[in-house]
Formats: structure tokens, C-alpha cells, sequence
């Protein structure tokens, strides 16, 4: 195999025909967390797992043979303000790991190529003993949860969290609150997943959004929710259960405006937006949490 790393000496190529993508690893884990869902229907393929072919001359954190992990971005242009501050998924040039284009002209394919380039930056050495089935959820999902509760501060115990949606980020949001020592309440439309929330994730608690007594109980009660709803949805009864300075961190990818009402913002709730990121040093601490 010549993958030539595109005549770029910081870009490695990984094989990936010992392929445990996102949807095998994803499938496994959640399918053990989660068995009322079809995971068959996912073929997004944009975690993957494979081993170190190929090493650039300035590659300098990974050898030939290193099993790696890869996640949504593959590339970016190194020089602009979110490059050089670690939050490269607001890079206007970024390379996403599949269905886009290298510098090149060449299509980036994900997991459903037999091997590909990575710019090392946004390569994880994948922790021993941590199993491909257990590292791929956590490039994308884990990560997700992970990047702005370890940016907005909210990486350290004894907070009160709240996961709003128990689809695969929210159930990565509970394990990964949990892990930090965060006291955590799954919040649903519906009582369906208490079950799952509960006995299979270990949250604390269980909130029915449409229970008004139980809602008032839980006034501000979060240090954050993570909102990871993809359908539109009032945001004002979720900024109530927040304290103080207390975060709402909407995850959920939405194509129609939301709204909500200003002043619970403005007495100190806040709302911020984040994009999900590749394994960068900010976020490879995730790699060392004991999840499983
Ligand atoms: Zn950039």
C-alpha cells in the first residue's frame, strides 16, 4: 500500500480493511445499551477504527502499527483562529472524513474505504485494552457530549446534569456525565425510556417534560442540560430547570429557526451552540474515561 499521504509529511494513512466503523461499533454498544432500537438502519461509517500503514516525515505521535481512531475530520487548513486554537471544527476549510474532498480533488470515503489519510491532528491513539467496539461510539457521540462540558468548565464533579433526549448522544451523554460525577437526569417527552435510562445507563433521575408538578420540582435545580433534540421544541421550559449561569447546550442538529423568550436568558441562562469535534488534545482526555 503507497497512500503517498498526499505529499503532505504531517498526514498518516490508516488500513481500515480490518474496518470496525461506526455502525459495527455503534451497533455493538448501543445495541447492548439500547435493544428496543434498530441500529441496522445506521451506515453513517464516520468512526472508524483501524491501524497506522503509513507515517508522514513530521508525523511525530503515531507509528506503524499504532491502532488509531478517526472521527468527522480528516483535514483543515492549519492556519486560521479556530485552527489554532484547537477547535477546528469551525475551520471554513476543514476536510470532513466523508463525502467531501481532499485538497487533491480526491473523495474522502469514511469507513467505507479501505484505507484513507488523517492529518495527524486529527488521529487518537486508541487507549490498550480498550476495545474498537467501545472506542467507536466515542468519536462521535462520546466526543459530542464531551467537547463542551470539558469547554464551558463543566468537566468536574458534583454537578447536576441534565440529558434532554435519550437518542445515541444522549446516551453517551448520560455515561459521560456520570463518569465526571455528575448527578444526572434523563429528561423525555414520554415515561418509554425510564427503563433504559435508569437500569441500563445508570441516570439518578427520570423527568417526564409533560409532568408539570415534577418540572416545578426540578426548578432550578441543572447545572447544564444537554439538549440533544433534532426536532423543534420550546426551550423555556428546560432554561426554568437551570440555576444560576446554568448552561443549556443545544446539540440537536435543527433546519427550522427556534424560538424562544428573552427574558429567562436574560436572567442568566445561557445557550450555546456547538459543533461536534474530531479527537483533538482538549478532548482526548475522554479516551482515558472508564466508561464500560
Ligand atoms: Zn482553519
Amino acid at each position: 500500500m503507497n497512500l503517498a499521504c498526499q505529499d503532505t509529511p504531517w498526514f498518516l494513512g490508516i488500513n481500515l480493511n480490518k474496518i470496525l466503523s461506526f455502525y459495527l461499533g455503534l451497533k455493538d454498544t448501543l445495541s447492548f445499551l439500547c435493544p428496543t432500537v434498530d441500529f441496522d438502519v445506521l451506515l453513517y461509517r464516520h468512526e472508524v477504527v483501524g491501524e497506522v500503514v503509513e507515517v508522514g516525515s513530521e508525523v511525530t505521535n503515531f507509528r506503524v502499527g499504532d491502532v488509531v481512531g478517526v472521527g468527522v475530520i480528516v483535514g483543515c487548513c492549519r492556519n486560521c483562529n479556530p485552527c489554532k486554537s484547537d477547535v477546528e471544527q469551525y475551520c471554513n476549510k476543514k476536510i470532513w472524513s466523508y463525502n467531501d474532498v481532499y485538497t487533491d480533488g480526491k473523495t474522502t470515503q469514511g469507513g467505507f474505504a479501505q484505507s484513507m489519510i488523517v492529518d495527524q491532528k486529527f488521529v487518537v491513539k486508541i487507549p490498550d485494552g480498550m476495545s474498537a467496539e467501545q472506542a467507536a461510539p466515542l468519536l462521535c457521540a462520546g466526543l459530542t457530549v464531551y467537547s463542551p462540558l470539558s469547554h464551558f468548565g463543566l468537566n468536574k464533579s458534583g454537578l447536576r446534569g441534565g440529558i434532554l433526549g435519550l437518542g445515541g448522544v444522549g446516551h453517551m451523554g448520560v455515561k459521560i456525565a456520570k463518569a465526571m460525577g455528575h448527578h444526572v437526569t434523563v429528561i423525555s417527552s414520554s415515561d418509554k425510556k425510564r427503563a433504559e435510562a435508569m437500569e441500563h445507563l445508570g441516570a439518578d433521575e427520570y423527568l417526564v417534560s409533560s409532568d408539570a408538578t415534577r418540572m416545578q420540582e426540578f426548578a432550578d435545580t441543572l447545572d447544564y442540560i444537554i439538549d440533544t433534540v433534532p426536532a423543534v421544541h420550546a426551550l423555556e421550559p428546560y432554561l426554568s430547570l437551570l440555576k444560576l449561569d446554568g448552561r443549556l447546550i443545544l446539540m440537536g442538529v435543527i433546519n427550522a429557526p427556534l424560538q424562544f423568550l428573552t427574558p429567562l436568558v436574560m436572567l442568566g441562562e445561557f445557550l450555546p451552540l456547538c459543533l461536534s469535534p474530531s479527537p483533538r488534545p482538549p478532548s482526548l482526555a475522554l479516551f482515558n474515561c472508564k466508561f464500560f
